[in-house]
């Protein structure tokens, strides 16, 4: 397609964008001269859809009504709530129903799911992650090898990008496989770097530790609702993610995880709750936990029906609308978004996301300097700023617009 640089082309690719009118479904913040902001910040938070409300409405109304008979008899029972969200879930990360399920938050997620697939013994006790990987991914990595009575310098293999590169290669990853995988117990990436929004070859990576006997998780925090995922196809051992990012589900909102279906049966080590008990005699309250033989036997607690509701709400634009458009719309925001800064004459930005990305673009500001994000602000963007340089945005499929691409782009252009 030739690509112009004005507002009318952005409006046509508008016009003729199937998913354009869900737009209106959702709450775009307003600056204070009453013009709706440009919306950059999906991969933080994401907005909120006009029906939440209404959904959530449903279970307060039914809790003033019934109270505790709410659990079987609100117009969604709240004893199976939970998985009411299991196939969209399932269809979001490319799982069967089985191996999904919504519980906890990220960080929670992360360590229960180490718990089972991080046993490190004498021989193998490594655990490998990204060296600019999310803040809290690092601190849970490192007190569960801590945990375990291991040292941080002998069991955390950090990797890095090539000295002037800002990006991970695959092979460099399966090299550390191949020369250390012996002595590493697990492999734990975030799916899509928060920081550069690098995707990960998920398939390969996984493939190679798996011929090395290592377990792989991945953190999806980045990834669900945001990149295609086929994690059953792909073998991976384990994932978990949150659902206000790209999930638009409210701050805080419960996360999910996903546990291979070769993982239900195993006897592998567990903290347990209740809400992971086998259904049939949960309430019979027994004394031996006998979990239920799918990623539900990973939960501990009942789950907070309000969060669950506002997912609810949210999930539903995933499956009338499917990744498959989702991702399409997205590829179509990108190409446009990146023809539109590169026709930016400037070297105080580059671009730091690996071209075949998902929605997010991180743009490095050279030498650093915030005022540049302060601008923009200013301006009415609302995207994050992440040190030392980088200004992260994030145009998501479901809300944002080519209009908004344009405006950013004339802004950007302007400052620089
Ligand atoms: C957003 C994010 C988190 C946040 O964790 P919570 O437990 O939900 O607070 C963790 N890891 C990554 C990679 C993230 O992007």
């Amino acid at each position: 397609m030739n690509y112009k640089a004005t507002r009318d082309f952005a409006l046509s690719l508008d016009r003729n964008d199937g998913l354009s009118k869900y737009r209106n479904q959702f709450h775009i913040p307003l600056q204070k001269n009453g013009k709706e902001h440009i919306y950059f910040c999906g991969n933080s938070l994401g907005l909120q859809p006009k029906k939440t409300k209404e959904f959530i409405d449903q279970e307060i109304n039914d809790w003033a009504t019934l109270g505790v008979e709410g659990h079987l008899n609100a117009k969604n029972p709240w004893l199976p709530y939970h998985e009411s969200l299991s196939q969209s879930y399932a269809n979001i990360v490319g799982s069967k129903k089985s191996e999904v399920v919504a519980m906890n938050t990220l960080t929670v997620n992360l360590h229960l799911m180490m718990v089972s697939f991080y046993r490190p013994t004498s021989k193998r006790y490594k655990i490998v992650i990204e060296a600019d990987a999310f803040p809290s991914d690092t601190y849970a990595v490192e007190s569960q090898i801590k945990f375990h009575g291991f040292s941080l310098e002998k069991s955390l293999i950090k990797i890095k990008p090539r000295a002037g590169e800002s990006a991970l290669r695959t092979e460099d990853i399966i090299d550390v496989i191949n020369k250390e995988g012996d002595e590493i117990s697990l492999i734990m990436l975030g799916g899509v770097n928060y920081y550069t929004g690098q995707v990960f070859d998920f398939e390969e990576i996984t493939k190679s530790a798996h011929s090395k006997a290592i377990l792989v998780g991945f953190d999806l925090a980045h990834a669900v609702g945001n990149i295609k995922l086929e994690l059953h196809n792909w073998h991976v051992d384990f994932a978990v993610w949150c659902s206000y990012k790209y999930l638009n589900s409210g701050p805080g909102s419960v996360g999910g995880a996903f546990i291979h279906e070769k993982h239900h049966n195993s006897d592998m080590p567990r903290f347990s709750g209740w809400w992971g008990h086998n259904k049939e005699d949960r309430f019979d309250m027994p004394d031996n936990f006998n979990p239920i033989k799918s990623a539900e036997g990973w939960q501990l607690s009942n789950p907070p029906i309000l969060s669950l509701a506002a997912i609810r709400a949210s999930l539903s634009f995933f499956e009338e609308v499917g990744m498959q458009k989702l991702v399409a719309k997205s590829k179509g925001l990108n190409k446009y978004f990146l023809y539109l800064l590169n026709s930016i004459d400037s070297d105080r930005i580059e671009i730091i996301t690996p071209k075949n990305s998902g929605c997010q673009i991180s743009i490095k500001v050279i030498n650093g300097n915030k005022d540049l994000f302060e601008k923009i602000t200013n301006e009415g963007v609302i995207a994050d700023w992440r040190e030392p340089d980088v200004i992260r945005v994030a145009p998501v499929p479901l809300y944002n617009s080519y209009l908004d691409l344009y405006g950013f782009y004339k802004i950007l252009k302007q400052l620089l």
